[in-house]
């Protein structure tokens, strides 16, 4: 049997989008903030929450989310997930953890990479700092930041992260 005949688990099929992401005003306050290396949620003025990133409206009220929240980057990991198959163009080689963070003051999570720690230490509740790259590399993006990484703090005990009815 040649190679040719040898049947095949799966294909390659490289395919190249170009797309144009246009942001709201919502994003675009969040983005313009994150380009100076601020973090800033938005809040509902009626039930409080706190997104980030922010979408403009609070799903739960149906209301703008004007509030401007200066939050830090610390956090903590809320679940995660190791990656073990390459994604062609990522310079990560795999196992990868990629997480959902949640910010100190936030009441959603975000999707970003973990790194500066063994995979087999990576726990829920873990408390994480982002680590940025140099600011001249600093653009409208969370890629901004290259990664979060573990710090010496006590783990959070993720069923008070809940929402709160207030
Ligand atoms: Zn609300």
């Amino acid at each position: 049997m040649s190679t040719e005949d040898t049947p095949k688990d799966y294909s390659e099929s490289p395919i190249n989008l170009e797309y144009f992401y246009t942001a709201g005003s919502a994003t675009t306050r969040f983005l313009n903030q994150v380009k100076e290396g601020n973090i800033v949620g938005q809040g509902c003025p009626k039930c409080k929450a706190v997104y980030v990133p922010p979408r403009g409206s609070c799903p739960r009220c149906g209301v703008a989310t004007d509030i401007e929240v200066p939050l830090t980057d610390k956090g903590c990991i809320e679940s995660f997930t190791v990656v073990h198959i390459p994604i062609p163009g990522n310079p990560i080689v795999p196992p990868y953890v990629c997480a959902m963070i949640r910010l100190d003051g936030a009441n959603i999570s975000f999707l970003h990479l973990i790194q500066d720690v063994d995979i087999e230490n990576i726990r829920i509740g873990m408390r994480i700092q982002a680590v940025w790259k140099p600011k001249e590399e600093w653009t409208h993006s969370l890629e901004n930041i290259k990664w979060f990484a573990p710090i010496d703090e006590p783990d959070v005990d993720v069923a008070t992260l809940r929402f709160q009815e207030s």
